[in-house]
Formats: C-alpha cells, structure tokens, sequence
C-alpha cells in the first residue's frame, strides 16, 4: 500500500510539475522576447548617443539622460582596459555598488569568483575573432555579498583601424527566473528518482481517457509475457482473464470516471493463458476542468499471497471435511449431522417442503460384540453404513452416524411415503449383506431397526422434534419385533381412539405408548425392568399367570412420573431436597392413576407393585416406609429389578456399571435396601444366563 500511495504523491507531484514547467516555459519565452526587445532598443540607443556624442557631445547627454536613469536593465560602458566609464542608476540599484566606487575600477571586480575567467575568456575571445557583440550569463556579488544571476549583452567598440576601443552594452538582473529553473530541475530529478524507484517496485501502466494503453514500464511486460509495442494502443482487455463479472469493472470505470481514486485485486491472464494476481490502484489524472485525461495504474503482482490463501481455504475445508466425517465409518458424524438436520430444516421451512428421516439402529448389536469381539463388531459397522450410503441416490440425501450402532439419514424434499421406501430399501441392502449374526434371537444375519418420521417444518415445530419422533418410530419397530421400518404416524395411530373398545392389556399398552411419546428415557427403562424382572420371576419359579403380573408392573411401575415436572425428571446435575420430594411422589401418583381406570381392573399385586417399589429392606423406603417381608412381595421383586436396571443403564449425564459391579452393588445392599433371597435368585438366574444365552430369552415375557 505504501508503493500505491507514493505514487499517488508522484503523480500529484508530476501534474503539478508539469503546470510548473508549462508557466516557466512561457515566462521564459515571453521574458526573452521581452528582452530582445529591450536589448534592439538599448543598442540602438546606446549606437545613437555614442553618435550624437561624438557629433554634439552636449545635446545628446541632455537629451538621453533622463531615459537612462529610468531603465531597469544596468547600461554600462567600459574603455579598452575594462574600466567601467559608464555605468546607469540601475547598476546601483541591483549590485547596491555605489557610481563613485564602480566607475574607474575594473569591470570584472563584482562578478563572481568563478565566474570570472569565463567571461573574461569569452571577452577576449570575441576581441580576437573581431565579432560585434556577445551574450553571456554570469554571477555578481551586491554590496550586501548576495548574489545576483546577470545576463550580459556585450558590445564590441572598435576605432577606425579595427583596434579594440571598450565595451558597452547592458546587464539584466534574471536572478528570478535562474532560481526558478534550477528549483524545476530539482523537483524533476526527484521525480526521476521517484520514477526510478516505482519502476523498479511497482507495475505502471498509464492509459488515454478511453482505456487504451499509452505506457508502460518493463515490469508490466515481465508479468503479462506482452512486449510494451503488444500493449501499447490496446486496452486492459488484453490481460483480462475472465474471472471477474462485467458489474466488476463496470463499478471500476464508474469510480474512475469520476476522478476518484479505485483500488482493488484483480485476477489477470498473460500471454499464455496462465493467470497472476494484482493489487491495483487506479488514479485519474485531471485536466483543469476536474475530468479525467488520463488513468495511472500502479499494481503489485500478489499472486504469491493469493495462492498462499487459497491453499489456506483449501486446508481449512478439508480440516472441516475431516472433522465432519467418523473415525470409523468415514461418513459424516453426529455433530456435522446435527448442523445439517438445522440447514436443512429451515430451508424445507422456507419452501414449505416436507422433511424426513430415518433413524436407524442394529438389532441386538451388544450380542454381537460379545460374541465376535469388538473389531469384527467394527468391521460390521463400516459395513452397515456402506449399505446405507449405497442405498440412496440423490446428492441431497445425507447418511451420518447417529451414535455407536445407530445412523440417520436426511432426506430433504421427501414425504414419508418415499422415506418409508428408501428405509425399507436401507433395510433389505442391510439383511442382503448376509453378515452371520449366531446370537440373534431376530434372524440368523445381521439386521436393523427403522425408524421414519416425517414433516413440513413450521414456526412452532423444531428440527428437534423431528428427530424425537424417528427416535420413538425406532423404538416402535424395535418393539414390534426388529428387522422392520416403523414410522411416526404408526405410533400416534396406536393411541387410544375414542371409539375403540379396549382390552386391559391394550390399555397399559397405550400407557406405555404415551409415556414412551413423552418420555424415551422411562420407556426404555420400564422395558428393561420388565425384562430384569421375568428373569427372577422365572428364578422365583413363579406360575405364568403371576410373571404376567410381574411383567405388567414392571412396565407400568414408573408410570405415576408421567405426572412429574420434566424440569425436575430431566434436571441432569443433583436433585436438591424439594425436588427429591416430588420425585418421591411418583409411585402414590402412579397408583392413583391406574386405580382411578375401573376399566383397568388392575390387580390388587399389580397397584401394590407401582405403589411399594421403592420401599426398602431396612425400612427407610418411601412412600410407606415399610420394612422386610411387610413390604408386598412383588414390590420387592420390582425393586431388585428396577435397582439393577438403573445401575446398569446409560445416560448422558452417566455411565453405566457393568452387570457385574451391578451385581455386587445388589450384594453389598442385601438386607439393608434389597430382600437377601430375592437377590440371591436374581444373581442365581444372571450366572445361568450368562453360562446359557437359551435358558432364559431375553424378551421371554413379551412372546
Ligand atoms: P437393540 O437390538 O435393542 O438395539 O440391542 P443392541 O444390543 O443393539 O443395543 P444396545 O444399545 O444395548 O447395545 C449397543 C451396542 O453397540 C453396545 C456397544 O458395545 C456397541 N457399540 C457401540 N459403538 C460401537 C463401536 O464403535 N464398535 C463396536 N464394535 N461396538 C459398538
Ligand atoms: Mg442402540
Ligand atoms: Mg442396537
């Protein structure tokens, strides 16, 4: 920047200079004729007076007089020695030399040292070759010891035989204009040395008002490959390269045009065809009436800087990349997913276009793991997501990985008719990968569970929302037995209808189903609960009839939480006291809940079981504050199973134990939360399982 604003000094600089140059110039050619003038009229005076003085010496001195003192030239004369013997007023008037110091003494005595044999030698030299007069310039010393730029006009006096006689002539003071020049050469020797420097910096080029290239210097040749005749007469259009729109330079000429100064990058093609970059500034050079004449352009080539930000752009867009994409299945991952879904929400929002996904989840994949080890487990996923890439066609659909053995899919401008397709699709590339699955009680190969919801985003509804209703869709088709495509709309379909006749069961399923839509983290858990607590019913050697109870408390027993605030169910840090007190609320609620539905028909075990779960062992449970086999004996069976089901679930705000920590936890509370014999079976029926995945399936209850 500092190149571009000095050469807008020199430009400035320049147009004043030449202004400066165009005044001298006149000044001096009016001065000159001005003084041939004066110089004819002065000769020819002095040749009259010398005349008449030698005719009529004493006419002429009158006659003259008064002239010669009014003259501000210095009228001199000398005789053959160079002894002034004349001198006018103004001699005293410029040199401050007085008439009776001067007249006598050697015309040479206030000329300036060095200036002195010069004249001298011209003096003698025009004596010699017989010549009339001659013109010299040359320095006198005032009295005031300044000096004084003189131009000497000197005439020859000669006798009759030829022989030299003295001089005459006149002396004008040109002290102004000498001073004048020599400033003009100064400033135009610092220009040539600003040029100089600009040229040796920076790329000139300087245009007619039209555009078209009147100069330029070798730097621009060096960069564009055009030689200075190639550029000269053309317009900028020969190094344009494209890459700039018409409203680019458009707004250049409109800057320009109007005598402002235009800065910018821009991107130009040389001979060959290869581009290079330059930081431009334009400057307008005016004439008097403001309008441009014509344009300097100074630019500097930066095509370095421009490639060191590109590659910069491109790092950081492959930074961007890497860190959008998973470690393991090299698709996109959670985090870029969750930008994406929000784009892409509002953009369907804005188009009043529908938005779908489809949550996706492997069935029984923990199974795997353990049976096939962690890597194969890996290798299992990296296959899964390629099913799933392989399985959509459009650029604007988009797979991720949702969490470990969990991946989603956006598809924008998609209904749930074609969502439902393309899961179904994703589903069968999954099954048709054949991957053996020994341990899965769904199928003999590795299967998934799909689950698809769909919407037209408003105001009031969030991306988030969508993704809460795929989540409770892939519970559903989890639930409905795995290896399925389940959506939304199928769930909210399940609710109770107002003419629907329903069964008990029917009814505590739709409970579920409602605490499920509210609540996934309830829901699940009731889930697992209901599994943990069929495992001890079954180590209780408890009759069908009974399990069947035990399994519909187990999934009702949280149900009273429905009525819980979500800010308190959900606070992830530690519940103060208050809050603890609501929370233990939730069975007194539940209870009332399920006794008020006459319909329900609950049994007396099932209510004791929501009511009494978190009764303890030693007495200091709630609500009732009951104490060992006081407390009824299916509340006690929950609270074994519920406990275990808890201390081994996962959550965000907590990691969950492994059975066996849990398992030892049940053990170091025995007698004190938990009844000693319900844990000894429980822990009797968890060592079976392990030994035996067949004893005891894992969904028992629910077939
Ligand atoms: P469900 O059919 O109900 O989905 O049962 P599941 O066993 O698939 O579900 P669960 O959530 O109980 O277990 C998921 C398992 O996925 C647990 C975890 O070890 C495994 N997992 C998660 N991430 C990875 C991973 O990156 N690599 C491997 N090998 N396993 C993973
Ligand atoms: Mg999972
Ligand atoms: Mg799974």
């Amino acid at each position: 920047m500092l190149i571009h604003d000095l050469a807008i000094i020199i430009i400035t600089l320049f147009s004043a200079f030449i202004m400066e140059r165009v005044y001298i110039s006149r000044y001096v050619r009016q001065n000159k004729e001005y003084y041939a003038q004066i110089d004819f009229q002065k000769a020819e005076l002095l040749r009259l007076r010398n005349q008449l003085e030698q005719e009529r010496p004493w006419t002429a001195k009158e006659n003259y007089q008064d002239i010669l003192e009014s003259i501000q030239e210095v009228i001199f004369q000398t005789d053959e020695c160079g002894r002034w013997t004349f001198l006018n007023p103004a001699w005293c008037m410029v040199t401050g030399h007085s008439h009776e110091e001067s007249i006598g003494h050697d015309w040479l005595a206030h000329v300036h040292p060095d200036d002195r044999e010069a004249i001298s030698d011209s003096m003698q030299e025009s004596i010699a070759a017989g010549r009339e007069s001659f013109r010299r310039t040359c320095r006198y010393v005032t009295k005031e010891d300044k000096v004084r730029w003189m131009e000497c006009f000197i005439q020859l006096r000669r006798e009759q035989d030829g022989t030299f006689a003295g001089a005459y002539g006149t002396l004008s003071d040109i002290t102004d204009r000498v001073l004048a020049e020599q400033k003009a050469s100064r400033v135009l020797k610092d220009l040539q040395d600003l040029k100089y420097a600009l040229d040796e910096s920076a790329i000139l080029a300087i245009t007619d008002a039209k555009g078209v290239i009147t100069y330029v210097n070798d730097k621009f040749s060096e960069i564009s490959q055009y030689t200075r005749e190639e550029l000269i007469g053309q317009t900028h259009g020969i190094v344009n390269s494209g890459y700039h729109g018409p409203s680019f330079f458009r707004d250049m000429w409109t800057t320009i045009r109007q005598g402002q100064v235009w800065r910018g990058e821009v991107k130009n093609s040389r001979k060959d065809g290869s581009t290079y970059w330059v930081d431009t500034t334009i400057v307008p050079v005016l004439d008097q009436e403001g309008k441009p004449q014509q344009y300097v352009s100074i630019r500097s080539d930066i095509t370095g800087r421009k490639q060191a930000e590109q590659q910069l752009i491109e790092l950081n867009h492959s930074l961007k990349e890497l860190s959008a994409r998973d470690g393991l299945t090299g698709i996109y991952n959670r985090r870029y997913f969750d930008e994406v879904l929000e784009q892409e929400w509002s953009r369907s929002g804005r188009n009043a276009r529908p938005l779908s996904l489809i949550l996706f989840d492997i069935d029984h994949f923990k199974l795997y793991n353990d049976h096939y080890g962690h890597q194969q487990g890996d290798a299992c996923l990296q296959q899964a997501a390629q099913a799933m890439q392989q399985s959509v066609q459009r650029a604007v659909d988009m797979g991720a990985r949702y969490g470990g053995e969990e991946f989603v899919l956006i598809l924008p401008d998609t209904n749930l008719q074609g969502a439902m397709l393309v899961a179904e699709r994703v589903r069968e590339k999954l099954e048709s990968l054949q991957i053996p699955h020994a341990r899965s009680p769904v199928s003999s190969v590795v299967t998934g569970s799909f689950g698809v919801a769909s919407l037209v985003p408003e105001d009031a509804a969030t991306a988030q929302e969508l993704l809460a209703q795929a989540d409770r869709a892939l519970y559903l088709a989890k639930r409905s037995g795995r290896n399925r495509v389940a959506c939304y709309e199928e769930l909210a379909d399940m609710l109770p209808g107002p003419d629907i006749e329903p069964s008990p069961y029917s009814f505590v399923q739709q409970y579920i189903d409602v605490l499920h839509a509210q609540d996934m983290n309830t829901w699940e858990h009731s889930n697992r609960v209901s599994q943990y607590a069929l495992l001890l019913a079954a180590g209780l050697g408890l009759n069908e009839q009974q399990r069947e109870k035990v399994f519909m408390a187990a999934l009702l027993h949280d149900i009273g939480k429905l009525d819980i605030p979500e800010s308190i169910l959900k606070k992830p840090g530690r519940l103060n006291k208050a809050e603890f007190q609501v929370i233990q609320q939730h069975p007194q609620l539940g209870w009332e809940k399920l006794a008020r539905h006459e319909i329900l028909r609950m049994d007396r075990e099932i209510l004791d079981g929501v009511m009494y779960h978190h009764e303890r062992w030693d007495g200091a449970g709630y609500p009732a504050g009951l104490q060992g086999k006081e407390i009824p004996f299916i509340a006690r069976l929950l609270g074994v199973a519920d406990s275990f089901a808890a201390m081994t679930e996962h959550r965000v705000y907590k990691r969950g134990m492994t059975e066996e920590q849990a398992l030892e936890e049940l053990h170091r509370n025995k007698g004190k939360q938990f009844d000693p014999a319900m844990v000894d079976a429980f822990a009797g029926m968890l060592a079976a399982d392990e030994t035996d995945p067949a004893a005891v399936s894992p969904k028992a209850g629910e077939e």
